[in-house]
């Protein structure tokens, strides 16, 4: 009878600890289950179990067991701070014992305490303290079984949690993957690729709910300017800079991402339901946008000035609401993109919406670009002299001016390409040949002995040439080439070079001067006119623009302008000449000012270098 009981007794702690294991994946869980069980029903102090992690990659000496291969786990929970305890009961784990296939049993006695090691081959150790009174020996053997189960359960639960923190790494690997694809690197902006994402998202949504949005296209002036001068560092801290400012501008939904070098979009999708209402909001954005950089920007080592040149096309519209998602998406961008090309030829800093008739202008920009690239070498340009006369109308200089006959797009006037050329970077090969051209020709004026009475020959000097590190340098090697009596060169600069960084640019300009070349200042008055920096620059000469010339024997308040040019320019002791002169009214009007000379076509068109030289053999020409 009491046989029967002791089985009926092992059988039922056999059952109910085989059910309390495997119920959860997770380690901790799944013991505590079961050693909650095993606690109850073994009259249990501690259950110590050691076992070999999964990811444990070392062969560990087997004879010199070492308690850092293993991993700890101790029930209840509070006794796991006991590291006597712990480092007591790893004196008796032999790793040999893993080895075998079956499971041993040691047991010890220390003090009160019984401790039951039970090694579990291949897993590690589950040891069993008690209290005072031993556990039955049929009871103890009934447990491998049990324990083996454990160790199998155990070993799930490890692989499951080496999966998940396999699943885990990977999953944060894809999320680091995809935010390299979709982020600019130097700025931390979402990059194209998203900005396009979003923006297809963006058509989509505003479609089915009638809304429109807006995309600004912006571009830094002047950007290639400063990355030149003051290199690529300071350039890249700007952007940086400049990317923190324009992010004040976004809310939650927007997207703000750096497209190219200088270039960033802003997308805003929902503006509203009505479109005039858009356009008056993305009107606020834009002017908010050229608010924000009006203040200098300060960098470790410079502090920049800079303005926006800034597109807008508003969405859906007419152009784009019946093509597919990915071509309305390409068509806003590049609208956009067109109407901030428009900013940019109206004297930069400012925006403007796009409008159908900016797109055919784009297209002949896009024309000119690609066939200036053939220009130079298919040998399609051509220098023309204008004649500079003294106020009497004897000839005294000459202005090199390009002409570009392109065989497909016909004559194309330099006012046009020039700015293009400028942005596109060709200028500097362009202004190479211009210059090479105008040094040969001072050259055949040198050995003219009717030629004496031109004391100069001027060539414009574009401001991205001026801006160029090797300017000084280009200048000097074409005029050492070619041997140029400098006293007959001058260089024509504009406003547009000094405005940035007045300092540089008179140290530049003082440089070349010291070297023997002579500035004259184009088109005064015509851009931001600063008398201010006038006396800074080394200059011989200032030639006033001709806007103030037409009509100004009637336009009073072009009078009042000119004459207060001509004052400073005197009083500074610098040359003045009048540019575009067309009618003897105004060379008249200029008779007893105290001006240099006059250009202009009333008294000589540009002309080729030939017609100049026929001209200088036989001045009745003109
Ligand atoms: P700019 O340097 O101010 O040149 C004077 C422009 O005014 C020339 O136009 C000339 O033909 C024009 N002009 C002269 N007299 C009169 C006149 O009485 N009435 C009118 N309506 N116009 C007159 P062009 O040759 O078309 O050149 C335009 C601009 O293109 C130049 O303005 C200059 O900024 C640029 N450019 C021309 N040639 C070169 C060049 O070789 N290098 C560089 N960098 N720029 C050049
Ligand atoms: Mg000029
Ligand atoms: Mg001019």
């Amino acid at each position: 009878m009491e046989q029967i009981k002791q089985t009926l007794q092992i059988v039922s702690i056999q059952h109910e600890l085989a059910m309390s294991i495997g119920k959860s994946l997770h380690l901790e869980s799944m013991l505590t289950n079961f050693f909650t069980t095993a606690q109850r029903r073994l009259s249990l102090n501690t259950i110590y179990l050691f076992y070999k992690p999964t990811n444990v990659e070392h062969e560990s000496d087997p004879s010199q067991p070492n308690k850092q291969d293993y991993s700890y786990l101790c029930f209840p929970k509070q006794h796991e701070s006991d590291t006597e305890q712990q480092g007591y009961l790893a004196q008796y784990l032999q790793p040999s014992a893993l080895s075998d296939q079956t499971s041993t049993l040691q047991t010890i006695e220390n003090k009160d305490k019984l401790f039951y090691i039970f090694s579990i081959p291949t897993f590690g150790w589950i040891i069993l303290a008690r209290l005072h009174s031993a556990i039955e020996p049929a009871i103890l053997s009934a447990l491998p079984p049990i324990f083996s189960r454990l160790a199998i359960s155990c070993l799930a639960c490890l692989e499951h949690r080496d999966l998940l923190i396999e699943v885990e790494a990977r999953k944060a690997a894809e999320k680091m993957i995809t935010r390299q694809i979709y982020t600019d690197t130097l700025t931390n902006l979402p990059n194209r690729k998203l900005l396009s994402v979003n923006l297809n998202k963006a058509i989509g949504t505003a479609k089915r709910n009638s809304n429109f949005g807006a995309l600004f296209f912006i571009d830094l002036d002047r950007f290639k300017i400063i990355n030149d001068t003051m290199g690529h560092g300071v350039g890249d801290e700007l952007l940086v800079a400049l990317a923190v400012l324009l992010k004040q501008c976004i809310s939650e939904g927007e997207t703000l991402a750096r497209v190219g070098g200088d270039e960033f979009i802003l997308l805003m999708p929902n503006i509203s339901q009505d479109e005039t209402k858009t356009i008056t909001r993305a009107h606020s954005i834009a002017e908010e946008l050229i608010k924000l950089v009006s203040q200098p920007i300060k960098l470790t080592d410079h502090t920049i000035y800079i303005t926006l040149s800034i597109g807008v096309c508003v969405f859906p519209n007419q152009q784009t609401h019946t093509l597919p998602v990915q071509q309305a998406s390409d068509a806003i961008i590049k609208n956009a993109d067109i109407a901030m090309y428009r900013t940019k030829h109206n004297n930069r800093n400012g925006f403007h919406f796009f409008e159908n008739a900016m797109e055919t202008n784009a297209i002949q920009r896009a024309n000119i670009e690609k066939q200036l690239h053939v220009a130079l070498q298919e040998k399609q340009f051509e220098l023309y002299y204008q004649p500079i006369v003294h106020p009497d109308g004897a000839l005294t200089g000459a202005e090199a001016l390009v002409r570009w006959n392109s065989p497909s797009l016909g004559m194309v006037s330099p006012a046009e390409f020039i700015p293009i050329a400028e942005e596109s970077g060709q200028i500097i090969d362009i202004s190479q040949w211009i210059l090479a051209e105008a040094c040969q020709f001072i050259n055949q004026l040198v050995s003219m002995p009717n030629a004496t009475n031109i004391d100069y020959v001027s060539v414009n000097i574009s401001p991205r040439q001026f801006c160029h590190p090797h300017f000084i340098q280009q200048l000097q090697s074409t005029v050492n080439q070619y041997q140029t009596d400098l006293s007959r060169l001058r260089l024509e600069i504009t406003e547009g070079v000094a405005i940035d960084d007045i300092e540089t640019a008179v140290e530049k300009i003082q440089q070349l001067v010291d070297l023997g070349f002579q500035f004259m200042l184009d088109d005064f008055g015509s851009g931001y006119s600063s008398l201010s920096y006038l006396h800074k620059l080394p200059l011989c000469a200032i030639k006033i623009d001709r806007s103030f010339i037409s009509n100004i024997n009637t336009e009073s308040s072009n009078q009042v302008v000119v004459n207060a040019i001509i004052d400073i320019a005197s009083h500074f002791k610098l040359g003045c000449i009048i540019e575009g002169v067309e009618s003897v009214a105004e060379v008249d009007y200029f008779k007893n000012k105290n001006i240099q000379a006059i250009q202009g076509y009333y008294f000589h068109r540009p002309m080729r270098a030939e017609a100049f030289l026929a001209l200088l053999s036989n001045p009745s020409l003109g």
